[in-house]
C-alpha cells in the first residue's frame, strides 16, 4: 500500500503524490530559536523525523528543510531583554536546538535555512508582489499583503473572514492597514529593532521581514516553486500557512504545496504548556531527572502525530520500561540464543507477520501507535517462541528475526539511541584521559604542583586514579 497521509487542505488521508517521485520536496516549520525548545516542539519535530525516516523506508528520496526563525518579535524582545545583539542572542539557542534534536536522534535535516541570511530573497519577493498588485506600502514604511487582491485566501483554514472587515483599525502598530485582514510582508524598523541590530535597507526604508514572509521564502528558495508536503504544529494553520499560501501562490501563479500536514499538540500533566505553569520542560531538564532519551523518544511517538498525546512522568517512566523490555529482547536475539542449523523456533513467520503490520500502520497516516504495537506483538511473540524452543532457533531465522529488530527500530529509532554508546560517558572518557596525560607530563616536568591539583580537578569530577607499573587507571567513585 502506498504512503497515505492526512492533508490539511482537502481534509481527507490521501496518498502521497510527489510531483517528481521519487524525489519528496518536503518543508517544515522550524524553531523559533528565542530559548531553548521544550518537549512540545519536539513532539513536532520527532514527528517530522518518522516521517523523514519512513520515507527513505519507502524508497522515496526527501529533501528534507526546516528553517530556523531567527527575527521575529519573540527574537527581538528576547535579544533586547538579554541586552544582546539579535545574532549573539539567537545562535545559541540555534545550538541548543540541534543538540537536543541530536539526542533524540533526528536525522540531519538537509538544509536548515536561517531567515537573517535570506532578507535581500525576501525584499525580490515583497517587490514581485508589490508588482503584481498584492502589496502596498503603509505611511510608516512597513509593507502589508493585500487580501482584498487574492479570492482565493482562506481555503486552508476554512476561515475566509471577507464580508465586514473593511478598515477598521485594530492596534496602534498596524493602524494603517487597508483591511484587519491584511498582514505584514515587511515591518518598518522600531527603535527596540535597532538596538538588537533587527534591521536592514530596504526600497522602503529600513525595517524587517515578516514572519510570515520568511517561510515562503525559506521553503520555495530552497526546494523549488512547489513543495510536496509542509509541515507544522497545529497551531500554524492560521493564520501563518493560510498567509504562506498567499504570498507564495501570489507571487509564482503556482501552487505553493501539494500535501499539509499539522501536528497536534503535546499537553503536559493533562495541561497546555506554558511559561506561568512552569511546564514548559526542555531535553536536558528531563535527562537531568535522570529520564533517558530513548524514553522520551519512545514516549513522543506513543500516540499518532494527529491524535492527542499528554505527557507525564508517570508516561516516561513506562516507556523507560517499554524501552527495557526492547533491549532485552535485542540481547536475547544477539547474545543469548542459540544457532542451530537443524532448530525451528517459527521466527521467520512472526517476523514477516510483524513486518507487514508495521508498514501498514505506518503507511495508514504514520500511526505510529500501531507501529509500536506491531513491534510489541513481535517482541511478545519471538520471546514465547524462543521460550518454547528452550532458547535455540535455526540461524537463518535468527538472522531474519534481527533484521526484522533492526527494520522497525530504522523508524523508531529506539534501540538506536538505548544501545548508542552515552555520548556523554565518551565525553567525559577523552577529557579524562587528556587530564591524565597532562598530569603525567607534569610528573616528568617535575611539577608536583600542577600534577597534584589535576588529580583534585579529577577528584571533584568524581574520578579515582590509580597509579601503577603499566601507567594510570581511572574509574569512576
Ligand atoms: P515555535 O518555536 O513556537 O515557532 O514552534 C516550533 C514548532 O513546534 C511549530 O511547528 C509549532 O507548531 C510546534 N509546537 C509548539 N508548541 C507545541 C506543542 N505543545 N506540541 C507540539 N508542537 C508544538
Ligand atoms: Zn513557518
Amino acid at each position: 500500500m502506498a504512503l497515505r497521509l492526512y492533508d490539511s487542505l482537502s481534509r481527507t488521508v490521501r496518498p502521497l503524490e510527489p510531483a517528481q517521485p521519487p524525489v519528496v520536496r518536503v518543508y517544515g516549520c522550524g524553531p523559533t530559536i528565542y530559548g531553548r525548545p521544550h518537549i512540545g516542539n519536539f513532539r513536532t519535530f520527532v514527528a517530522y523525523d518518522l516521517l523523514h525516516r519512513t520515507l527513505i523506508w519507502r524508497g522515496f528520496e526527501p529533501r528534507f528543510v526546516v528553517n530556523l526563525t531567527d527575527v521575529d518579535d519573540k527574537t527581538i524582545e528576547g535579544a533586547a531583554a538579554a541586552g544582546k545583539p539579535l545574532r549573539e542572542f539567537t545562535d545559541p539557542n540555534g545550538e541548543a536546538f540541534a543538540e537536543d534534536a541530536r539526542t533524540l536522534g533526528i536525522l540531519p535535516f538537509d538544509d536548515t535555512p536561517r531567515a537573517t541570511e535570506h532578507v535581500d530573497e525576501m525584499i525580490a519577493w515583497i517587490e514581485r508582489l508589490e508588482e503584481r498588485g498584492l502589496a502596498y506600502r503603509a505611511e510608516d514604511g512597513s509593507v502589508y499583503f493585500r487580501i482584498a487582491a487574492f479570492p482565493s485566501y482562506g481555503r486552508l483554514s476554512g476561515n475566509r473572514a471577507d464580508g465586514e472587515s473593511g478598515r477598521s483599525r485594530i492596534d496602534a502598530d498596524e493602524y494603517d492597514k487597508d483591511d484587519v485582514r491584511d498582514f505584514v510582508l515587511w515591518k518598518a524598523a522600531r527603535a527596540a529593532d535597532r538596538e538588537v541590530g533587527a534591521v536592514w535597507s530596504s526600497p522602503w526604508g529600513e525595517g524587517r521581514p515578516g514572519w510570515h514572509l520568511e517561510c515562503s521564502v525559506l521553503s520555495l528558495g530552497a526546494l523549488g516553486d512547489t513543495l510536496d508536503l509542509h509541515l507544522g504544529g497545529e497551531d500554524l494553520l492560521f493564520p501563518h500557512h493560510e498567509n504562506e499560501i498567499a504570498q507564495s501562490e501570489g507571487a509564482t501563479g503556482r501552487t505553493f504545496v501539494r500535501h499539509w500536514v499539522h501536528t497536534r499538540h503535546l499537553r503536559v500533566e493533562g495541561e497546555k504548556m506554558s511559561k506561568s505553569l512552569g511546564n514548559t520542560y526542555s531535553i536536558p531538564d528531563l535527562i537531568e531527572r535522570g529520564h533517558t532519551p530513548a524514553a522520551i523518544r519512545h514516549l513522543l511517538i506513543s500516540a499518532q502525530y494527529r491524535k492527542e498525546l499528554n505527557f507525564t512522568f508517570e508516561g516516561l517512566e513506562g516507556s523507560a520500561r517499554a524501552v527495557q523490555r526492547l533491549v532485552a529482547l535485542h540481547r536475547r536475539l544477539h547474545d543469548e540464543t542459540v544457532a542451530d542449523a537443524d532448530a525451528e523456533a517459527g521466527l521467520a513467520g512472526i517476523a514477516e507477520t510483524a513486518l507487514a503490520a508495521f508498514g501498514a500502520a505506518l503507511d495508514d497516516d504514520l500511526n505510529s501507535s500501531e507501529a509500536l504495537a506491531a513491534l510489541f506483538v513481535f517482541l511478545r511473540d519471538v520471546n514465547a517462541a524462543l521460550d518454547r524452543s528452550g532458547g535455540v532457533a535455526g540461524a537463518s531465522e535468527l538472522d531474519v528475526a534481527r533484521d526484522a529488530l533492526a527494520s522497525m527500530d530504522r523508524i523508531l529509532g529506539i534501540l538506536e539511541l538505548a544501545l548508542a554508546p552515552d555520548d556523554l560517558d565518551d565525553d567525559l572518557a577523552a577529557w579524562v584521559e587528556e587530564r591524565i596525560a597532562a598530569r603525567a607530563q607534569a610528573r616528568v616536568d617535575r611539577d608536583w604542583g600542577t600534577a597534584d591539583a589535576i588529580r583534585d580537578e579529577l577528584t571533584d569530577r568524581g574520578i579515582v586514579l590509580e597509579d601503577t607499573a603499566q601507567g594510570t587507571r581511572w574509574s569512576r567513585e
